[in-house]
């Protein structure tokens, strides 16, 4: 007997560890690693799961359980998918379950899924537009034929380029009113074929390719670097000023490897983002590109994963433009993983697990196919920056705007006196009033940001101080003025708006600080010919609103856009000059020690939107301190001092990159509770670590949804290798689990915390 005898499962749990169950003897064929299988776990309940190993080795305690059954015929699950899933879960201290329900759609193999295909009419060979036309003239004594073909020729778009062009059978009979025959008769003539092809849920697009730009001569000599740094590295941080056109390098990059029948995954940190650049591919890669994020329906998603799945040159994706999520699609044979603007920070997953960093991972993913990876931003992390100076990556310089239209200007609009002059007109200064009206005299677009949506962010009693706060949170309501309501940004809780002080009984309830909300309401009352609209988390809940928005704009239909960090980053308007940024202060301020790198990087993204084609743009930066010396170097685009003030801060301080931190949050419902578990955890570490431990400490909002929490945080060597670490980091958390009473208690490990 040499057949595997036992397999190791992925169970959709949250609990880490191998499940091994035993293979009976007639399922011992089908049970191979990516199939779905089902077991049973815990009493008799049954599970799907996935066999990531088989093997003879039975497992160290107890008897195995038997596999019930196997699903699937073939892998569902890829080789190279299941050590990323590993790699996933021991890095970032989770189970595979979590990374596998993280990853799979959950309609993904199900019967109803399998696909539909319906018959399509194309070309039986590539006949150029003189061939077709002496066909037509031939057929002169078929007029029915001749309809037929004509109609094809009509409905397909045919071109020379790009001559198959398959259109339904059922629409090109409905469209001539005929029979079928007469396209047999053609087929047998050798001029049509009939395929099947699958039917789509997904928008099918125009196969009608453009040819990529030329490149520049400063864009043609950094694509040269970076091929010869892709000699001897895997990895290249391309830092370009903003419009330096790196999407246009991406875009030559793209093309080699398609050529080469390599596949591309092309990251964004952000749904809105896809839009403009989606259409910018497929104008060039047309229908072999697919889109992937969290907006698409289960079926959808099951969809795309099949076309990145199967290698088929007409239904198969190649080039994949997606969110972090994407990272889990089915890859074949990955060339090239393009993580843009690499910096941002919503490329980490915060809740639940896995909270992954997609940039990371995508580094550790291409390796795993032996692809290359190009990290792209203006204005890169200073962990990414920090390799690419230390020679680990390879760094790619664009320092010019393509075109050679200059940065935007900056300018600082003093808050603080503003307000003492009595100048400020509801929160705008004069230099962004004065910049706003020459563009719109112009007719040139506008965008406002401010970093936090609603109308404001609190309401205060007048005459005692009392502010609303979450009845399950420690954060202060949102007032929202459209909605009529107060609500929760952290548990989406709302109520009405009180007619009186909830402690005093007075009727003096005032808004404080602003949103995007209001700022919409007031710059209408300031321009009120102009028309405006708003983009950010409330306005854009439908699956389309970001592309009605985007599109808006780009046609001109929209002068002055307001809205949250959704706006600042990537997206590309040719007629949009002026660009104004509220509240600087607010992004310095926030005590993280990130803090400064990412209002830099925000800065310098939201004013990277201006100027990018005929004229040079214009920001108008508002804060209370111009002297502050990140806005300093905003103002000189000087991406360099801050790349060195930060490593100098952050050697003296013991911060990432220099040293690695593993955060632990700890949640209870009873407060008591969750201080003597966190104390007794924090002593556990303290016994292991020692001084590297920082806390228990109650973070800056202490509780949400009702848990209370703590926060414990380590930081370890940046030279040692982490996994000893974490995993006696595992044990404590284990151990404490275990006490008795800490059932409700709940911990989650968060690795390079964000
Ligand atoms: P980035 O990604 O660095 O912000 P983009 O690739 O979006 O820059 O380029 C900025 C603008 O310049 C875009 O409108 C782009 O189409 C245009 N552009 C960039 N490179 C070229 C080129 N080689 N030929 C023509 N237009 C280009
Ligand atoms: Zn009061
Ligand atoms: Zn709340």
């Amino acid at each position: 007997m040499t057949g595997p005898s036992f397999a190791d499962i992925i169970l959709p749990l949250a609990v880490r560890g191998r499940f091994t169950y035993m293979i009976p003897d007639d399922l011992v064929d089908a049970a191979m690693p990516g199939v779905r299988v089902t077991v049973q776990f815990g009493g008799n309940r049954s599970y799907t799961g996935i066999i990531s190993d088989v093997h003879n080795r039975p497992p160290v305690a107890g008897k195995a359980r038997p596999v019930i059954s196997v699903i699937d015929g073939t892998p569902l699950i890829n080789s190279i998918q299941l050590k990323f899933w590993n790699w996933i879960s021991e890095y970032y201290l989770c189970a595979e379950g979590e990374v596998m329900k993280a990853a799979l759609p959950s309609e993904i193999g199900q019967n109803n899924f399998r696909p539909r295909f319906e018959n399509y009419i194309c070309l039986a060979s590539s006949f150029t537009e003189a061939e077709l036309n002496k066909i037509l003239d031939s057929l002169g004594k078929a007029p029915r034929q001749q309809e037929m073909l004509s109609a094809w020729i009509r409905l397909s778009g045919y071109t020379e380029s790009s001559p198959v062009a398959p259109v339904k059978k059922s629409l090109l009979l409905a469209e001539t009113r005929s029979s079928s025959g007469i396209i047999e008769v053609l087929v047998k003539k050798g001029y049509l074929s009939e395929i099947p092809l699958e039917v789509t849920r997904l928008v099918k697009s125009a196969d009608n390719r453009e040819p990529v730009k030329v490149l520049s001569e400063a864009q043609q000599s950094a694509y040269n670097k970076i091929k010869n740094v892709f000699d001897d590295k895997d990895i290249v941080l391309l830092h370009g000023v903003t419009s330096s056109g790196k999407t246009e390098l991406y875009i030559h990059l793209i093309e080699e490897q398609l050529k080469n029948g390599r596949q591309v995954l092309y990251m964004l940190p952000e749904i809105a983002l896809t839009t403009q650049i989606i259409e910018r591919l497929k104008r060039h890669f047309g229908s072999l590109t697919g889109v992937y994020h969290s907006r698409f329906s289960e079926p959808e998603k099951a969809e795309i994963w099949q076309k990145v799945a199967v290698d088929d040159p007409l239904n198969g994706f190649r080039l994949i433009l997606g969110v972090r999520s994407s990272l889990f699609l089915p890859f074949r044979n990955l060339g090239l993983i393009i993580v843009d603007e690499e910096h941002d920070g919503s490329y980490k997953q915060q809740d639940p697990a896995p909270r992954y960093h997609a940039r990371d991972s995508a580094i550790m993913l291409a390796a795993l196919h032996n692809a290359k990876t190009i990290l792209g931003s203006a204005s890169p992390s200073i962990e990414s920056y920090n390799n690419a100076v230390k020679g680990k990556y390879g760094l790619v310089e664009l320092k010019e705007r393509f075109g050679n239209i200059r940065l935007p200007d900056i300018i600082l609009a003093n808050t603080r006196e503003a307000y003492k002059r009595r100048l400020m007109v509801s929160h705008f200064t004069p230099e962004l009033l004065h910049a706003i009206d020459e563009a719109l005299g112009n007719e040139e677009q506008v965008i406002l940001f401010q970093n936090r949506r609603g109308f404001s962010p609190y309401i205060e009693c007048s005459e005692c101080g009392w502010i609303p706060v979450c009845i399950q949170c420690a954060v202060n309501l949102t007032y929202h003025k459209g909605a009529g309501r107060l609500v929760c940004h952290y548990c989406g809780y709302s109520t009405g708006m009180p007619g009186k002080c909830g402690s005093c009984d007075s009727t003096g309830m005032v808004t404080k600080g602003f949103g995007t909300e209001k700022i919409e309401d007031e710059i209408k009352i300031v321009f009120p010919a102009a028309r405006v609209e708003r983009m950010d988390q409330d306005t854009t809940r439908n699956k389309n609103s970001f592309n009605k928005i985007i599109k808006a704009f780009e046609d001109r239909r929209i002068d002055i856009l307001i809205g949250t960090q959704m706006i600042s980053k990537g997206l590309d308007f040719e007629n949009l000059t002026v660009v104004g940024i509220l509240n600087a202060d607010n992004l310095l301020n926030f005590p993280d020690f990130r803090a400064h790198e990412r209002s830099f990087q925000l800065m310098e993204q939201v004013s990277g939107r201006a100027g990018r084609r005929q004229k040079q743009g214009r920001v108008v930066i508002q804060t209370s301190d111009p002297s502050n010396k990140i806005i300093r170097m905003v103002l000189r685009h000087d991406y360099l001092s801050l790349f060195r003030l930060q490593t100098e801060e952050r050697t003296t301080f013991n911060y990432p990159p220099f040293c690695r931190m593993i955060k632990i949050n700890i949640k209870h419902r009873d407060r008591t509770l969750l201080n003597q578990y966190s104390e007794i955890l924090g002593h556990e570490l303290k016994e292991i670590f020692g001084k590297r431990i920082l806390g228990p400490e109650s973070p800056v909002i202490s509780q949400v949804q009702s848990w209370y929490i703590k926060t414990i945080l380590i930081k370890i060597e940046r030279e040692k290798p982490p996994a000893r670490a974490k995993q006696l980091i595992a044990e404590a958390i284990e151990k404490v689990s275990r006490e008795k009473g800490a059932s409700a208690l709940r911990i989650a490990v968060d690795v390079d915390p964000y």
